[in-house]
């Protein structure tokens, strides 16, 4: 019988990463997965999506860069990108595999399922079955594409996220299901790429769920790049003619039909938390298959613990492979528990978003007292002279600390800007702390300094003037 102190189900940034943690801190450790060694992230989500739209965005650079006397045409070969993109995934998911071998952490492929408490049976992906015995478990299973009756997702009419991103030819009209990130950032990357892309979300803003002045500055952008956005509308039916496919919706102002030649469906991915047996050995899944946990991510058996995007929101990479490493020093003994402060989210549109923190309509519902900084990048020289002067930064800060509770980013290089706001908000900064670090010159990262000094009512390169009951009024009062 293979036995072993800990097994993982499911090598995704969430899996792997704890494997890796718990094979260093002195573990021996299994780590099962029936796909593919990196997850979704790594296979057909974060890298190959970032791929392509690092491609696509290149593409339009080069054929808009005339105004700086660069005079190219250029040309694509898409299956040539694919083919590069898949080299990417490849190289890295082979990083992967040599990191836990040589970690010593034994990869078994195929399907696990719960037998007992302590006892996993793992059915091969080509023949057999074996069993593991373990001290503890961590279930990282991840999430899929969440289905709706009438838009049965069959690789040529309608896709998923998986199936659009490995596309060999362009698509003339795409017309997408859900406004969200994924469907966001797959619209912009083939529109870039000279598809017709049409959007129909269900809610009343793009990305539910980002601050919704950033939310309306993307769709203001997308207007400007033709890009069609139904918003409060609902994908009703499609029917397949010899002109392509027409999509019937619901809007506001009544039916309306789009023509497409192919749909995306990407309304959200629900957790992978059934079929994996837990029932049976009493550990609670709810109806949607997430799996809770507790600040120590310990399920309802306590040496069961669940990571990523199978364990709940926010489904993203870097939340899994930080539940990851907490959940390896837990089950090795040390005195953690998962208490981030501040979870940052980075969205690769064009303009990229980044939120961290407290939304607006956030700080509002907790009743807090806030105020607002803002610092546009046309008014940044390293934005200017890049040519990506669209957007801005915005703080939202507590009012009688100055503490900073939320950073929100519309703009060039906005998913590593993030990196500076999530800092200080863990670290407790206020817009003070942020307005007196000097900055490296010229860069983006100045736009932050100046959106703390924006909030102080006293940026040097927009027109900031204090007004009555400002907080720059109160800090000259605190000085004074
Ligand atoms: C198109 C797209 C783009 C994305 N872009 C980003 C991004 O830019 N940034 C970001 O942070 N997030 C992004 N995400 C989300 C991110 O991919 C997920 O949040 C992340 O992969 C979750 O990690 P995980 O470890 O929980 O699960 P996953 O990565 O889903 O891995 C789960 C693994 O478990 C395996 N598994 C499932 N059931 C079993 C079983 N019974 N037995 C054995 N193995 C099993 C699967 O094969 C899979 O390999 C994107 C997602 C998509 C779809």
């Amino acid at each position: 019988m293979n036995k072993k102190d800990v097994v993982v189900i499911g090598a995704g940034p969430g899996g792997y990463v704890a494997a890796i943690r718990l094979a260093q801190l002195g573990k021996s450790v299994a780590v099962i997965d029936k796909g593919s060694l990196g997850g979704v992230c790594l296979n057909w989500g974060c890298i190959p999506s970032k791929a392509l739209i690092h491609a696509a965005k290149l593409y339009e650079e080069m054929a808009n860069a005339e105004e700086i006397g660069i005079k190219v045409k250029p040309s694509i070969d898409f299956a040539q990108t694919q083919k590069w993109k898949q080299e990417v995934v490849k190289k890295l998911t082979g990083n992967i595999g040599q990191l836990l071998k040589t970690y010593g952490v034994e990869i078994i492929k195929g399907e696990a399922m719960f037998e007992g408490p302590h006892k996993i049976k793992i059915k091969g992906v080509n023949s057999g079955q074996e069993s593991v015995e373990f001290g503890s478990a961590i279930v990282a299973t991840g999430s899929k594409t969440i289905q709706i009756p009438g838009f049965d997702i069959d690789g040529e009419n309608v896709v998923d996220s998986k199936q659009a991103l490995e596309w060999t030819k362009i698509p003339k009209r795409l017309a997408i299901i859900g406004g969200g990130v994924i469907g966001m950032e797959i619209g912009m990357l083939y529109q870039k790429l000279g598809t017709e892309v049409t959007v129909v979300e269900m809610m009343d803003q793009l990305l539910p769920g980002v601050d919704a002045e950033i939310a309306q500055s993307l769709g203001r952008i997308c207007k400007k790049r033709g890009i069609q956005v139904h918003l409060s509308s609902k994908a009703l039916e499609y029917k397949k003619g010899k002109n392509g496919l027409s999509l019937e919706i619901e809007t506001p102002s009544g039916k309306n039909k789009i023509d497409c030649d192919v749909i995306l469906l990407s309304i959200g991915r629900s957790p992978n938390g059934a079929g994996l047996g837990l029932d049976k050995i009493g550990v609670n899944v709810t109806p949607k298959g997430q799996i809770p946990v507790n600040s120590k991510l310990q399920t309802s058996l306590p040496h069961i613990f669940a990571i990523g995007d199978v364990a709940g929101p926010p489904q993203l990479a870097h939340k899994a492979s930080k539940e990851g490493l907490v959940a390896a020093e837990i089950i090795a003994g040390h005195n953690e528990e998962y208490d981030v402060r501040a979870m940052p989210g980075a969205i690769f549109t064009d303009p990229e978003i980044a939120t961290v923190g407290l939304s607006e309509a956030e700080a509002q519902k907790q009743g807090i007292a806030y105020f607002v900084g803002k610092f546009p990048f046309a008014a940044s020289g390293r934005a200017l002279s890049t040519r990506h002067t669209e957007g801005m930064v915005k703080i939202v800060a507590e009012k009688k600390s100055n503490l900073i509770l939320g950073c929100h980013i519309i703009g060039p290089d906005a998913s590593d800007l993030i990196g500076e706001a999530t800092l200080a908000i863990e670290m407790g900064a206020t817009v003070e702390d942020l307005a007196l670090t000097v900055h490296p010159h010229p860069t983006l990262s100045e736009s932050l300094m100046e959106c703390g000094e924006a909030a102080l009512e006293r940026a040097i390169h927009i027109l900031n003037r204090p007004a009555r009951e400002s907080p720059r009024k109160r800090e000259v009062e605190k000085h004074a």
